[in-house]
């Protein structure tokens, strides 16, 4: 995480990292660090960092873990479809 130039323009940055691990998965309880993901400019970067390294824990990108397993099942659908078309 400390190589990741994006890091530095992050608008969690000096905050209190425990608002982004929430002590549960409700929508409610990520709130706040949903709330600051939001307005970060690397959002898209964050996100895509905790995808791909599998992040286990916390709200990255404005995802929660929950949320970021969908993700990654939904992108993994739709390579399966694309790749079915593509043999078709
Ligand atoms: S998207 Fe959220 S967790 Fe990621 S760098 Fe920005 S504020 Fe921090």
């Amino acid at each position: 995480m400390k190589n990741q130039p994006w890091r530095a323009k992050s608008a969690c940055r000096g905050l209190d990292p425990t608002i982004f691990y929430p002590a549960t998965e409700e929508e409610d309880e990520a709130e706040a660090a949903k709330a600051v993901c939001a307005v970060c400019p690397v959002q898209a970067e964050c996100l895509e960092y905790a995808l791909g390294f599998r992040e286990k824990e916390g709200v990255w990108g404005g995802a929660t873990e929950r949320e970021r397993r969908r993700i990654i099942r939904q992108r993994r659908r739709a390579a399966y479809a694309a790749a079915a078309r593509r043999s078709a």
